[in-house]
């Protein structure tokens, strides 16, 4: 049972646990003790709760709102949970949009700001839920109680529920705890619970790492046993935590983190990469740099890109598999068009890349034989190119592990940088190393 009185005071959760607290040991925390700010939650999630509390019903700020609240601050987005149905939840608002065939959510829209609520779900046991051959969840859609809800999250830190208006947390899965210990922790037994769903192990990684907590050691020790599962997750979910992973300003920390666990191996089998001893990354000089490069740029607010990524990641296969066709090097773009095809297309990859990602890719390594006609019109031409910066940003990687085009890969630094008299003038005469 929870008590919502705010003179509750709040049990010390077991750490060494290894089950939920369930029902009978539900906590609440209250505002003095757990420090939430209801100033860094957004008018509009505030205002979605308090119409659905006004008509009677349940409902709670959840999942990674809560979880941030309580680390850092300010959540990128809102996840409410409520007693509500989805058809209640759109009798309550005028703007609000129900999605999902077999889950229904509702889409609010308040204050501009899109808020999703979702109608607290619950393990359907055998009947309603789909189980498949490695314990995987292939279907679950039955609405539960707000225990249920909570324990079917994913980790303790996932599944507190926040009620902004009594400023009160409720936890059923002893995530206050973890959260205070910066622990990582997943509900349930931890096999069970990776098997229901392998992509919970990159979920693992990607939180462990952003958000700087531990796994909590049999969270942490699964990950190696069961990484193979990832190969029954569809290409394209892949491809989704993919981009949470890499291009969310953490991809060299995760990176080393996927190897470590036996998850890198899983999603690029053809990039193979190593730690070494102190635990440093072995990876070619042109992905660790692409990496590190692709971090300091969302530091700065600069977009990244999956396509500019998997070039510097599989740029070592393409040479490996260049070097094995060298035998016929009359035609260098010739070659390299076929390498870049055999290894963009002809195997299907764990992680699902969409068109418009292989397309960049493959134009960033096409280009690169055209830095190389520095003459004339076609430096401008390439100048004009879409992917011209990209393939230029990728020259510049290139020259870590290739030292020789440094000379030429500053020239073209240089030639942006002119106006158009002096670059008619640059263009006549061409690179002269
Ligand atoms: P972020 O949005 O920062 O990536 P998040 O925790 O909000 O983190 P979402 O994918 O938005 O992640 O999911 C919202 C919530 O739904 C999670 O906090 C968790 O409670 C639950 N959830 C998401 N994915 C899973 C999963 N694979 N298994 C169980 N619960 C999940
Ligand atoms: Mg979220």
């Amino acid at each position: 049972m929870v008590e919502s009185d705010s003179k509750v005071s709040m049990p010390v959760a077991d750490a060494d646990r290894d089950e939920p607290l369930g029902a009978a040991s539900a906590m609440v925390s209250v505002g003095k003790d757990h420090g939430i700010d209801t100033n860094n939650i957004s008018h509009a999630a505030l205002d979605v709760i308090r119409d659905l509390q006004q008509a009677g019903f349940t409902a709670y700020l959840v999942g990674g709102a809560v979880r941030d609240l309580l680390l850092e601050g300010v959540p990128k987005d809102y996840d409410i949970a409520t007693d509500a149905t989805p058809e209640q939840v759109r009798g309550v608002f005028r703007r609000c949009r129900l999605i999902g065939r077999r889950f229904r959510l509702a889409h609010v829209f308040m204050h501009g700001q899109l808020i999703e609520v979702a109608t607290f779900r619950g393990d359907a046991g055998d009947d309603d839920q789909l189980i498949g051959k490695q314990g995987r969840i292939l279907r679950d859609n039955t609405y539960g109680n707000e225990q249920e809800d909570a324990l079917r999250r994913d980790f303790t830190a996932n599944a507190l529920f926040y009620d902004p208006l009594s400023d009160n947390i409720i936890d059923y899965a002893g995530g206050l705890d973890d959260i205070e210990h910066r622990r990582l922790r997943l509900i349930g037994d931890v096999s069970t619970r990776y098997r229901e769903d392998p992509v919970r192990m990159l979920r693992a990684v990607r939180f462990a790492v952003s958000k700087k907590l531990d796994l909590h050691p049999k969270t942490a020790a699964e990950i190696p046993v069961l990484a193979h599962l990832l190969q029954h997750i569809p290409p394209a979910r892949l491809f989704d935590e993919f981009t949470k992973l890499m291009l969310t300003g953490h991809a060299f920390n995760t990176t080393c983190m996927l190897v470590k666990t036996g998850l890198w191996e899983q999603l690029f089998p053809d990039v193979p990469l190593e730690l070494e001893k102190d635990h440093k990354l072995k990876a070619s000089a042109v992905l660790t740099q692409a990496l590190k490069n692709s971090d300091a740029r969302v530091a700065m607010g600069l977009p990244v890109t999956s396509g500019f990524l998997l070039a510097a990641m599989l740029w070592q296969p393409l040479q490996k598999r260049l070097m094995q066709m060298s035998g016929n090097d009359d035609n260098e773009l010739l070659n390299m068009q076929q390498a870049s095809d055999e290894i963009l297309f002809l195997k299907p990859r764990p992680v699902g890349m969409p068109k418009r990602v292989t397309a960049m890719c493959r134009e960033i390594w096409l280009l690169q034989h055209r830095f190389q006609r520095t003459r004339g019109k076609r430096p401008r031409r390439l100048m004009e190119e879409q992917r011209f910066r990209a393939a230029y940003d990728f020259l510049l990687l290139r020259t870590i592990d290739e030292p020789e085009l440094k000379p030429l890969a500053d020239w073209w630094t240089y030639v942006q940088t002119l106006g158009e008299k002096k670059l008619n003038a640059a263009l006549r005469e061409g690179f002269n190393p």
